[in-house]
């Protein structure tokens, strides 16, 4: 809901009041009561004034302190807190819903509603152990609802705070447990766990946790990135390398995050042919990088040079970064001082293109990253969703 609209609701719902007000009291009475004698009446139009000031804050600061909580109004309370929360002012919003939360006369179902409004301000002003302490409170709430929004919400809490284990335990919940996305946020919470003790070398409980990320989402190709490091951790090579390979069976964009990886564990002999699948399968800066440099450190520069030339010619197109690799090859073999000038000014056209370049983006909103493996998107918070992108 936008300010303005908001504001002709706080105006039309107290404008309302007002006159129904006038109105009981001029018919039990028998009498006009006159305009001064109600106090409602001057601040009513103090927040009038302030709105045709275009002094929004003032206004609705006022217009609150008239509008009377009752059931009927009790919305449009929740709604100006939650509109100074968007705004950033959570502290306003704080007050605002404590000063709900507080009032005995509320049904249970618009405490717990209330309730959840501000442990979203606490959320929001970066107090997650108030807020997290008032959702625990509310996690039997009656409405499915409430619950489901209660339960999203501690789940955002364990995220930031890293504790992945209560996030796996609350994904237990019913309401959690049929979303199709929450399994595969499982997935990356034991993965999570795993990475923290691989870091430590506690190698046997990794794999544990490893296997419950695959039961919760056989796809999770962290997973089986994790697990292939965890193997190549025991020197198990053979083992490693083939669950790398795998990785790219379910996604071709991983072959840029498994080449590099491979490159390092593999003979030229094996990595050769691996790299002529990715260029043929999905034709990634990183492949092509790798190919170049396995060509130039067996058989030269120029021989380097020659298959980017011939790459190119196949593919009938010119990308940027191939003509980077192919200056870079070029200076290498050409010590002239002229040619040096001039290609270090093509260079740097180029770097300014290689600069605006990521290394990832999001599958599901879009944002793009320059990391890589990034496993949950900073924007939508989705998980398994960046993916790499260097695709030539
Ligand atoms: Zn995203």
């Amino acid at each position: 809901m936008n300010e303005m609209l908001l504001l002709i609701i706080l105006v039309t719902a107290i404008a309302t009041g007002f006159f129904l007000g006038q109105k009981t009291k001029n018919k039990s009475r028998g009498r006009k009561v006159p305009l001064t004698e109600n106090s409602l009446n001057k601040d009513y139009f103090t927040g009038l004034t302030y709105l045709l000031n275009d002094q929004q804050d003032q206004a609705i600061e006022t217009f609150m302190r008239v509008l009377e909580i009752n059931p009927e109004t009790v919305d449009t309370h929740i709604a100006m807190g939650n509109l100074f929360r968007s705004k950033g002012e959570t502290e306003k919003a704080i007050r605002l819903h404590q000063n709900l939360f507080a009032r005995p006369t509320l049904s249970k179902p618009l405490t717990q509603q209330v309730q959840l409004e501000l442990a979203r301000d606490f959320f929001a002003a970066g107090l997650f152990d108030r807020a997290e302490r008032l959702l625990l409170e509310i996690t039997k709430a009656h409405s499915d609802d409430i619950r489901l929004q209660v339960l999203k919400l501690l789940l955002r809490i364990y995220e930031q705070e890293k504790e992945w284990q209560k996030a796996i335990d609350i994904s237990g919940n019913r309401l959690l447990r049929d979303l199709p996305e929450q399994r595969i946020a499982i997935a990356h919470y034991y993965c999570e766990l795993a990475e923290h003790l691989l870091k430590q070398n506690e190698t046997i409980q990794a794999k544990k946790y490893l296997k419950q990320a695959l039961y919760n989402d056989p796809n999770c190709i962290r997973a089986n990135w994790s697990t292939a490091h965890l193997e190549l951790k025991n020197k198990n090579i053979r083992k490693g390398k083939s669950l790398l390979l795998r990785i790219p069976q379910q996604d071709k964009r991983y072959y840029s995050l498994v080449l590099p990886e491979l490159s390092s564990i593999m003979s030229e002999k094996e990595l050769s042919p691996v790299l002529n699948e990715a260029l043929e399968a999905f034709p990634s800066q990183t492949a092509l990088s790798l190919k170049t440099n396995l060509i130039r450190q067996k058989h030269g520069a120029r021989s380097s040079l020659e298959y980017l030339e011939a790459y190119s010619t196949r593919q009938q197109s010119a990308s940027p970064y191939v003509a980077t690799l192919e200056i870079q090859l070029i200076r290498e073999l050409t010590p002239s001082e002229d040619i040096h000038g001039h290609l270090t000014q093509l260079e740097q056209q180029l770097t300014r293109y290689e600069n605006k370049q990521h290394k990832s983006r999001c599958i599901s909103c879009g944002f793009k990253s320059n990391h890589s493996p990034l496993w949950q998107c900073h924007k939508c918070r989705s998980w398994g969703t960046v993916r790499p992108d260097d695709m030539l």
